[in-house]
């Protein structure tokens, strides 16, 4: 694939970050840095059919000063992100770094050890759990703990211990209330188009190196393995709550609805250390992920960050996270907690105040500035979240997408837009030139809104695409924040070779089996085609064989509604079937052996026939 190098605005820019930035502050490095006990030999994880999951060799050009192609900051940060080994958080507390999206954590008990947050998947855990026990002994895993309902915190559950394995022994696993309804229901509903979404956010398809993806800020990418859940045995619900497993006291701090739904901070006095999970990163967090997803609530999670201080800042010595390095020292991690609090709070209080003045989102974004003494910090950085798409997620949290102005209340879509301004200018040749004057003058921003408006009304047009991938990826050269990188660098990458879909499937079969039967039906009710379904009115009663429980399904106004009652004389026909077969219909896969229909067979046919799943593929770049 053709690539160009940066222009000379990017490279001025650089040069000018290279001044302003605290490069002297290299505290970050001697903190991921310390306590490192070793790697593996060979740093690529596999799965059972040999098939690379994870690669941190190929980060391995992440050294020395930042080439011009990469912003100064986030090669600082994908730098320290992409260390990888077993690490000494205190004696007693260990850490697995760099071999996952996250971090997996270990805490040695009186028998055996506790696994904090294992990772993606199954192999990358399996691999982290054998590089602990190489440097730790062969110790036997004696609790589990899930900080929080996402899945690089649950996912490789099973490279840990089996189900079977962990129900015989009653293995302890905790987590905070909620946890499992939230970790299926986000990766299912709206699944088909995160996923797609994701797969530019993490930049999945992208060549590794200084002129394709480096990393992703929170970390390096998502390992590619196989997820599952050993669903919890032990659901925290109160702050203040402690539990005592392997002879190790923990006691919780609850977090819900801050960086996830359901969260959870811990103090393990025995060691006086601080586990905050996600909600103190070295980065700003996503307050609204560009994959897509509901947007987070910075003021409830600044409220927890100042709880946390009051209820653990003087029993604490170290803080952990389930990303990047711990702060050591009580001084130290309390400043560092402050900090963090008030980064999210000063986002959230000051878009307020903004958005009070009649501002909209996109203004907020463009004036907003960050105090110096936050700034000055480098864990406040926008690597994984920005100011400018945070600032626009709280707008969108308090007022929704609409700005408020009547002119943008109903403008015509993207492609019907891109045709009028198309013709309006001149006509796409013209809007080509204009944008190649943009691009030239270092207006990237310009120039890719020139060029999407003359791709949505041209999508065939060679010089068109050729300049607005080179602008995107001009774009990616520019940015700080890693994840915006990959979005530009994906864009650039699609309108050169064409569509790469989605290169990782999140819905696992494993997790997807946790759905409740409603959550099922809910999945089932969102694939139907409404206009295909206006018609019909359609009664039917199902029964889970397995689980004992039946529900009256209804069709009719295109929409399918699930009633948990017994089967009645009715319904125009009475289906059976087990749950994982009602999954497997979810699937697509109609004609498996395991339903039997009594009545009206053709009832059942009519509705699968109406059911219309999501599209991996879907174009973004281009109409
Ligand atoms: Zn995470």
């Amino acid at each position: 694939m053709r690539q160009n190098d940066p222009i000379p605005a990017i490279e001025a820019a650089h040069a000018r970050h290279l001044v302003e930035l605290p490069f002297g502050d290299t505290q970050d490095f001697a903190d991921a840095d310390r306590g490192f006990l070793g790697t593996l030999a060979d740093p690529r994880i596999v799965d059972e059919d040999g098939r690379i999951v994870w690669d941190a060799a190929g980060y391995g050009f992440l050294a020395g000063d930042a080439p011009t192609s990469v912003h100064p900051s986030l090669w600082r940060q994908s730098t320290l992100a992409a260390k990888h080994g077993l690490y000494e958080v205190v004696e007693g507390i260990y850490q697995v770094r760099g071999l996952d999206l996250s971090v997996m954590s270990f805490i040695e008990g009186d028998t055996g050890v506790i696994v904090v947050d294992p990772l993606i998947s199954k192999e990358t855990a399996a691999a982290a759990l054998a590089l602990y026990r190489e440097h730790r002994g062969d110790r036997p895993v004696t609790g589990m703990i899930y900080t929080h309902s996402h899945l690089d915190h649950f996912g490789g559950a099973l490279g840990v211990v089996s189900k079977e394995e962990a129900a015989a022994r009653g293995l302890p696993i905790l987590a905070p209330a909620g946890l499992v309804g939230h970790a299926v229901a986000e990766n299912v509903y709206a699944g088909t188009a995160m996923a797609r979404r994701a797969g530019y956010m993490y930049g999945a398809a992208l060549a590794r190196g200084p002129q394709g993806q480096v990393g992703a800020g929170l970390g390096q990418t998502t390992s590619t393995g196989h997820p599952g859940i050993v669903v919890p045995t032990h659901e925290v619900t109160t702050t203040g709550e402690t539990v005592t497993v392997d002879g190790v006291e923990l006691e919780f701090q609850m977090a819900p609805g801050t960086e996830a739904p359901a969260e959870l901070h811990f103090l393990v006095p025995r060691y006086a250390a601080l586990c905050m999970a996600e909600n103190v990163t070295h980065n700003l967090h996503n307050l609204l992920t560009l994959r897509g997803a509901l947007v987070r609530d910075p003021n409830i999670w600044a409220h927890y960050l100042t709880e946390a201080i009051q209820r653990f800042g003087d029993r604490a010595d170290v803080m952990f996270a389930s990303h990047h390095w711990p702060t050591w020292g009580r001084e130290r991690l309390v400043e560092y907690i402050g900090i963090q609090r008030d980064l999210y709070k000063y986002l959230h209080d000051q878009t307020l105040r903004m958005l009070n003045k009649g501002m909209t989102g996109a203004e907020i974004a463009e004036d907003f500035a960050m105090p110096p003494a936050l700034e000055k910090v480098w864990g406040t950085h926008g690597y994984y979240g920005s100011v400018s798409h945070n600032v626009k997620a709280i707008y969108q949290r308090y007022l929704g997408w609409f700005d408020g102005n009547p002119a943008r209340l109903w403008p015509h879509p993207p492609q019907a837009l891109a045709e009028r301004y198309v013709a309006a200018m001149g006509g796409v040749d013209r809007v080509v030139e204009l944008a190649r004057t943009a691009y030239d003058d270092g207006d990237l921003r310009w120039a890719a809104t020139l060029l999407d408006h003359a791709v949505f009304d041209s999508p065939g047009h060679e010089g068109a695409r050729a300049l607005y991938a080179d602008t995107l990826e001009q774009l990616g050269y520019g940015a700080e924040n890693g994840t915006w990188r990959n979005f530009y660098l994906s864009g650039a990458t699609e309108l050169r070779e064409g569509t790469f879909g989605t290169p990782v499937a999140t819905a696992a079969p494993d997790l997807v089996a946790q759905l409740s039967p409603e959550q099922i039906f809910d999945a089932i009710a969102i694939t139907v085609d409404g206009p295909r379904a206006w018609d019909l009115d359609l009664r039917l009663d199902v029964v889970l064989t397995d689980l004992d429980r039946a529900f009256r399904v209804t069709l009719s106004h295109g929409v399918l509604v699930a009633v948990e009652q017994p089967p009645s004389g009715d319904a125009q026909a009475t289906v059976s079937l087990a749950k994982p077969r009602l999954l497997a219909m979810l699937a697509g896969n109609r004609d498996a052996p395991g339903v039997e229909v009594a009545g009206d067979a053709a009832v059942l046919e009519t509705l699968l026939g109406v059911l219309d799943p999501g599209d991996p593929g879907f174009e973004i770049v281009v109409p």
